[in-house]
């Protein structure tokens, strides 16, 4: 099977598994996924979405964050983790988008890219969950089960991976793909145990199946 057939095979029976897999991150404005986003490095879903609740109660909105300061913003983040270079992020950030974006998140990679923390992994999440344009999330579960389902081959750098699955995800696939690779990966595909590849639904097409790490 061709790299391109193997892929769009995968993001069939993985809709089926996990028909509804979206973002972990709980949000319902855009500048609060650009928040959450750099307080997940290093930092569990589950936690950045408890630390936010105590933040957004505080500072609801750009401005009110944008104005913060920077050490009361770390004295509430610091459970997530890296305190202080994430609550400096975050208040250069929401300065950013109050004084050049009316308080809004750009619609455009390249400016998103520009901002403070901010990645190709968050700018993809970004583009695709907010704006519904095509992405693809490189994080640590993209990487690890990409390379083990043969997708790609022993490539570990999430640009070069993100830029090879352009080459074999359809564009509006991008995003919910990579969320469900998040579940597959937590669920089944896991890295801190042996995949479990018995009852993994893709055994019979994976590179990796039964094959020693
Ligand atoms: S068969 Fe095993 S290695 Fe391959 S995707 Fe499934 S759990 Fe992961």
């Amino acid at each position: 099977m061709t790299k391109e057939a193997l892929a769009l095979e995968i993001i069939e029976r993985l809709k089926k598994e996990y028909p509804d897999a979206g973002c972990t991150l709980d949000y319902n404005q855009a500048w609060k996924l650009l928040v959450s986003v750099r307080l997940a490095a290093q930092c569990t879903d589950a936690r950045v979405n408890v630390v936010v609740q105590d933040l957004y109660a505080k500072y609801p909105d750009v401005n009110a964050l944008a104005a913060a300061p920077v050490e009361q913003i770390e004295e509430i983040v610091k459970p997530c983790g890296l305190g202080r270079s994430k609550a400096r992020d975050i208040s250069a950030c929401m300065k950013i988008l109050r004084d050049q974006y009316g308080g809004n998140v750009p619609e455009d990679f390249d400016a998103l890219l520009k901002l403070p923390g901010v990645g190709r992994k968050s700018a993809n999440l970004i583009m695709g969950d907010v704006f519904g344009k095509p992405a693809i999330v490189t994080d640590t579960h993209c990487i690890r089960l990409v390379n083990r389902m043969g997708l790609v081959d022993g490539v570990k750098e999430p640009k070069k991976v993100e830029m090879a699955l352009w080459k074999l995800i359809p564009p509006e696939e991008g995003s919910d793909f990579c969320h469900r690779l998040v579940y597959h990966g937590r669920e089944v595909c896991t890295a801190r145990t042996k995949p479990y590849c018995d009852r993994c639904c893709l055994k019979d097409i994976c590179a990796k199946n039964g094959v020693e790490e």
